[in-house]
């Protein structure tokens, strides 16, 4: 038998031990990672794997120690995440779960099976990734603190930055748009130079723009809203002292900061104010409509389909379903905000 031709790789590469099987009969190389893995297995979870590996070998075809090399494009890093997602179930999570799944996992995991066609995985990625963003402002005290970034808008290190644009491309590249009312409000903030150099679309830098000056009608609109709460008035006549009066100007001068559509600061400072309860009650229930009509606009403002239909387009992406080979993945999974 002729010996098994062996084509010397192009780079310096080093297997991955995790993903390196000895029964393996093809090798995956991304960047300078290698990873000797099953044609069998790769076939079964992906359709463009699949694909690639009914091609009949061809005399070019590159061989690592006896098996077909099949260099991918991909980030080396990501490429063991993916597979890594594939092959051990308790690498990654059926749902939102342990909080110390890398960022890059969810990353990595996400973009390549949407890209080779994983179902399985790709929904669970999306299920963890979809998690971290709010979609119904009502629901926003039932969220979980977000563990890869922060609410906080006003990111001034590029190391957030440049995470905050990953999640906008990704959520753009496997089209869960779901997130990105959220995300692109908090990009509105960004400084204009640090949008315009970044890898986004001109289209959603101009959505930013855009989203700008919507928070600004905002900040006007929150204003007016504590000046009716203020003429108002009640029969304690709380607005009419001076702790009423500086109650009502941090109230308003608050609604100027967009954090507030993440926080529950004004309602926790409305609790203990120098107020009567009814004048509590009525700024809590103005407060959280004003809340949910910004909130509810949004998505129209970034030329997104709105919030109904957003919703529909996550549950369709997230939801389990059985085929004649049983269900497909675990369906422990609470429902999203
Ligand atoms: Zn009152």
């Amino acid at each position: 038998m002729e010996p098994v031709p062996c084509t010397p790789p192009s780079q310096d590469y080093s297997p991955v031990d995790d993903l390196w099987f000895d029964d393996g009969n093809v090798v995956i190389a991304a960047k300078s990672r290698l990873f000797r893995v099953h044609r069998s297995i790769l076939s079964l979870q992906s359709s463009v794997f699949r694909d690639i590996l009914s091609l009949p070998a061809s005399e070019e075809q590159d061989m690592y120690e006896g098996h077909p090399l099949i260099e991918l494009p991909d980030d080396g890093e990501e490429v063991e995440h993916f597979l890594k997602a594939i092959y051990l179930p308790q690498y990654f999570p059926s749902a939102k779960g342990p909080n110390d799944l890398p960022f890059e996992a969810v990353v990595g995991a996400l973009r390549l099976a949407h890209k080779y066609d994983v179902p399985f995985l790709r929904r669970r990625a999306l299920r963890v990734f979809s998690a971290e963003y709010i979609l119904d402002i009502d629901k926003i005290e039932t969220m979980p603190t977000p563990w890869w970034r922060r609410s906080d808008p006003h990111r001034e290190d590029d190391v957030t930055w440049s995470k905050f644009v990953t999640e906008i491309l990704l959520a753009r590249e496997v089209g869960a748009l779901w997130v990105l009312p959220q995300l692109l409000f908090e990009a509105s903030y960004e400084h204009v130079e640090r949008l315009v150099s970044s890898q986004l679309s001109q289209a959603d830098v101009n959505n930013c723009y855009a989203g700008f000056q919507k928070v600004g009608e905002a900040k006007l609109l929150g204003t007016l809203l504590f000046q009716e709460l203020v003429n108002a008035g009640c029969n304690y006549k709380c607005f009419q002292n001076p702790n009423g009066i500086m109650f009502a100007l941090e109230a308003a001068g608050k609604l100027s900061d967009p954090i507030q559509l993440f926080s529950r600061d004004i309602e926790q400072r409305t609790r203990v104010a120098v107020l009567c309860a009814k004048c509590k009650e009525r700024i809590i229930e103005r407060y959280r409509q004003w809340r949910k009509d910004f909130w509810t606009s949004l998505p129209g403002q970034y030329s997104l389909p709105d919030c109904k239909e957003l919703k529909e387009m996550r549950r369709k992406a997230l939801e389990v379903f059985f085929t004649c080979r049983g269900l497909i993945d675990s369906c422990i999974w609470t429902p999203l905000a």
